[in-house]
């Protein structure tokens, strides 16, 4: 196998193939079929997420899938964002419809002719409700599984405030949990930039968003978000009654993290050429035990190893692969699948009581008294989380680059890619046209001010139009 660093795409294609994560040959274009190996750790993910969301006070719905037309067209900037990505449902059994219907591609126009229904006093207020659904957008880009297809597996939190402070503090709080969830736990390393005003979610005041790269120096976007006004609230009609007994129009937010592509972010960033690395709190099959069995001791291992899975499955997802393959198939496939300690229990190794134990994220290898297994493996988890994440944050770092001229940004991003901070004028509407000079120019992508701790620029030139620079922007290639 190629390595993710060398040959991203290569890499990446082979080991959503040979891992089964998921199969291509649906026959619809753009749609995937997400295998076991793959949904079950994108349901930890979800798992982590959902208790962090329900922790911090939101409660979980399920809103129907289907949209009727009247609404999406009711916030106006929303409806030219998304109308061209839409799916449509325009007949039902042998009838025409009259009414068109659309596959949710973001569900504000579901939820929010619903909240303007059940919001009426301030004690209605704070509203904080999330969803785990699959959404659909027609894609017209060329598709990757995972990272760009026409149906995703995201949560979206749609929050509702009384006052702007409030919703202010949530978009904090989002950010927050994203460094929780995805850097502390998951070991994926990011910048919230926040969106210049023209690459905003459509009809949103402001958009934060979570960029990674990948191993070859491009940006995915990982969780966004963003801060809605009132603009919402004034096309749907969400508003309260506040103690001064006026009607006021309520502040929204909305969060969406994409767990499919957090997953995408989350195997290309700590795989090898020998496969997939998990984290071990994620892992379908945390131990894997290999009996290395010889002609006539089988009566002596298997049992032995037997015992041994049924010991640390008390603990562990833990599986005996007593398959008739041979010791050295059942490592390599062990170790493309990502699982992160193996067992390998031979004869000597009984004899001597102590088990061989390698960990698949450095290949290192220690011998360990069968007693002491448990206690090994728990602590040998937490140091494989460790340094799969100070690992990416290495990588990551080693990725931050700056750039004062349009033909030092293309040799930035030609050596390997990475964040590149630029000079620009400004984050507004008005520079949209420097931002396409920098595409055209190099296929850089304008992803934003960094959200906190930043310096302003002096005496630089904008990269786009050359008048003084008042702000740094970030630009990188983009998935
Ligand atoms: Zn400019």
């Amino acid at each position: 196998m190629d390595t993710p660093k060398e040959n991203f795409s290569e890499w990446y294609n082979s080991i959503i193939k040979d891992a089964r994560l998921c199969d291509l040959r649906y026959n619809l274009k753009g749609f995937v079929v997400i295998e076991p190996n793959a949904a079950d750790v994108m349901g930890r993910m979800y798992r982590i997420y959902e208790d962090a969301l329900e922790l911090r006070g939101h409660r979980k719905a399920y809103f129907p899938s289907l949209i009727h037309e009247k609404n999406l067209e009711t916030e106006k900037e929303h409806v030219e964002g998304f109308a061209p990505e839409v799916f449509w449902v325009t007949e039902a059994g042998k009838n025409k419809l009259e009414e068109r219907m659309l596959m949710r591609p973001t569900s504000e126009t579901a939820i929010y002719p619903m909240y303007a229904l059940w919001i009426n006093g301030k004690s209605d207020l704070p509203l904080k409700i999330y969803q785990s659904c699959q959404v659909w957008r027609y894609e017209t880009k060329a598709t990757k599984p995972f990272i760009r297809t026409r149906e995703f597996h995201w949560i979206e939190a749609h929050d509702v405030f009384a006052t702007e402070a409030e919703a202010l503090a949530q978009i904090d709080e989002d950010m927050q949990m994203a460094e929780d969830i995805i850097h502390d736990s998951f070991g994926i390393p990011f910048i919230f930039f926040k969106r210049p005003q023209w690459d905003k979610f459509a009809g949103a005041v402001d958009t934060f968003a979570a960029d990674t790269l990948l191993p070859d120096g491009k940006t995915l976007q990982l969780p966004s978000t963003h801060n809605l006004g009132t603009n919402f609230a004034k096309s749907f009609g969400i508003k309260y009654m506040d103690d001064d007994g006026q009607e006021k129009y309520a502040h929204q937010t909305t969060y969406g993290p994409c767990i499919s592509r957090i997953f995408a972010a989350l195997i290309a960033i700590h795989g090898d050429s020998k496969g997939l690395i998990l984290p071990f709190h994620l892992a379908n099959v945390q131990v894997a035990i290999i009996p290395i069995i010889r002609k006539g001791n089988e009566e002596k291992i298997l049992p032995f190893a037997r015992e041994l899975e049924a010991t640390l499955s008390k603990s562990f997802r833990t599986k005996l692969d007593d398959s008739d393959n041979t010791p050295g198939f059942k490592y390599n496939y062990w170790e493309l699948n990502g699982c992160p300690v193996r067992i390998e229990v031979g004869e000597r190794d009984i004899d001597s009581g102590r088990a061989m134990v390698a960990r698949r994220d450095t290949g290192e290898k220690s011998q360990v008294p069968f007693e002491e297994l448990p206690a090994y493996i728990e602590e040998l988890g937490k140091q494989i989380n460790d340094s799969l994440i100070r690992k990416a944050d290495s990588d990551f770092a080693a990725l931050q680059k700056s750039a004062d001229t349009l033909e030092e940004l293309k040799s930035a991003l030609d050596s390997g890619g990475g964040f590149v901070k630029v000079p620009f004028c400004s984050d507004k509407m008005e520079a949209e046209a420097c931002a396409e000079k920098a595409k055209d120019y190099c296929s850089a992508n304008i992803r934003g001010s960094k959200h906190e701790g930043e310096e302003k620029p002096e005496g630089k030139k904008c990269i786009g139009c050359g008048k003084e620079a008042t702000i740094y922007l970030y630009a990188a290639r983009q998935y």
